[in-house]
């Protein structure tokens, strides 16, 4: 039986992130987005679109994303 490939989620604290959007840049699956909504600093935040993994597109938890955010904003789970 082929092995599982690991999956993965974050968690993105909305009112630690100030929209900087590098986690955006460097997700090599495109999870991530710009929230449509303004956090309490007046910052778009990131927010990870986990509605939209599908087989090609999830999540790996290679912490990239975790690794270069400024603000320590984001959580990494494996699954
Ligand atoms: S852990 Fe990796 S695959 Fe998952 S959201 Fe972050 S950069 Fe993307
Ligand atoms: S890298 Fe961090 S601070 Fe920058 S947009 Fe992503 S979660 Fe927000």
């Amino acid at each position: 039986m082929a092995k599982k490939e690991k999956t993965g989620r974050i968690t993105i604290d909305r009112e630690l992130c100030k929209g900087c959007q590098l986690c955006i840049s460097v997700c090599p699956n495109h999870l991530i987005v710009v929230s449509d909504r303004l956090n309490q600093k007046g910052y778009y935040p990131a927010e990870f679109t986990e509605n939209e993994t599908t087989e090609d597109r999830r999540c790996t938890a290679c912490a990239m994303c975790a690794t270069i955010c400024p603000d320590l904003a984001i959580e990494v789970y494996r699954e």
